[in-house]
């Protein structure tokens, strides 16, 4: 007999299981808790229904959660899992603690490889599988949530969706698994941010949807010519497309937006970026991220040096933005941005 996947189903969905067999709808109602506000991932813990129901739910349905195939801990802390999924294939999440802030942020990936291969992204060197479903982003947040839990004795605090993938490409799944995080698990939307490698028409969509969480966008180079060499996306989506679709998103909702921006050495790090960039922070409140570069095999850019980075930095917080430098985490462990690549 062939079971259904129970983490797929709605809440209407179960309690019409329920009524089907005559039961009380209220008991789906029951269950689905189960899964999502307590985290149940056995039908022997739900321990408020009969063990007769128990048996029958486990008969029917199974609750296929994520196997931990690797752990790596870093020397600074972060820690990087490769979970197995159900149907063999391997995603990566990453737990990035910052303790003396006490902010521990999880990583988590949408798809199962990513279909925009820009040329920094070890990702990107593998094909897209396949779209993950919101139970498989959202027991990454579980897991991770434990691993942070356990080792330092703090839940999570933060969720980005960075990790392997292009969220707003698996657009329905993702969005069902933040009203999930969000709605069921009650975790604030105000600390969920999605990354997107900018794609217009579904930052639209966002807007339409007059959505609540945070919004990044990975720019990386803040001219066409230059982000078209690293990001093929840029090709059919150029900034001036993204800079019209985030003014529009930042009118519609007042989400700050933030910019990512991996710095490469004497690529786009030079004063005339630095002017670019300020010229695209005008239209909209921004946050800049300028991330530290951690190679990977296949491209040959490199990070930029210290004198840079500040000179860079500086030239933009003396215009008023908002910049932070962020130092790799996780790199021994290949965690940092743009190293998850399965590599175990
Ligand atoms: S940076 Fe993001 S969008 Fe680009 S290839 Fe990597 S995972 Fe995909």
């Amino acid at each position: 007999m062939t079971t259904t996947n129970i983490l797929c189903k709605s809440r209407a969905d179960l309690e019409n299981w329920f009524k089907e067999r005559g039961e009380p709808g209220f008991k789906g109602r029951q269950v689905y808790d189960w899964l999502w506000k307590r985290q149940a991932r056995d039908f022997h813990d739900m321990t408020n229904l009969s063990k007769a129901l128990r048996e029958e739910l486990a008969a029917a349905f199974e609750i296929p959660g994520l196997r931990t195939d690797v752990t790596q801990v870093s020397c600074d802390g972060t820690i990087k899992s490769r979970f197995r999924l159900a149907d063999d294939h391997l995603i990566e999440s990453v737990l990035i603690p910052v303790p003396e802030e006490k902010r521990f942020t999880a990583c988590v990936s949408s798809q199962v490889g990513c279909s925009l291969t820009c040329s920094f992204c070890a990702t990107g060197q593998m094909k897209r599988m396949r779209n993950l479903r919101a139970h498989e982003i959202v027991d990454q947040f579980i897991q991770v949530n434990m691993q942070s839990e356990a080792h330092f004795g703090h839940p999570l605090t933060n969720v980005v969706y960075m990790g392997m993938g292009e969220p707003l490409l698996n657009y329905a799944e993702v969005m069902e698994s933040v009203r999930i995080l969000n709605q069921e698990m009650e975790f604030g939307i105000k600390r969920i941010t999605i990354s997107t490698a900018g794609i217009a028409k579904m930052i639209d969509k966002l807007t339409e949807e007059d959505v609540r969480f945070n919004l990044a966008l990975s720019l990386h180079a803040a001219d066409d010519s230059k982000r078209n060499t690293i990001m093929p996306i840029n090709e059919s989506n150029n900034l001036e497309a993204l800079i019209r679709s985030l003014t529009q998103f930042y009118n519609k909702t007042k989400n700050k937006i933030t910019f990512e921006y991996i710095a490469f050495d004497r690529f786009n790090d030079t004063l005339q970026d630095a002017r670019h960039l300020a010229e695209l922070c005008r239209h909209f409140p921004v946050k800049i991220n300028i991330i530290e570069y951690n190679p990977i095999e296949g491209f040959d850019g490199r990070k930029s040096g210290e004198d840079r980075l500040e000179i860079f930095a500086s030239y933009l917080q003396n215009k008023g933005i908002p910049v932070t430098i962020r130092r790799s985490r996780g790199k021994d462990i290949d965690a940092a941005c743009g190293q998850l690549a399965n590599k175990g």
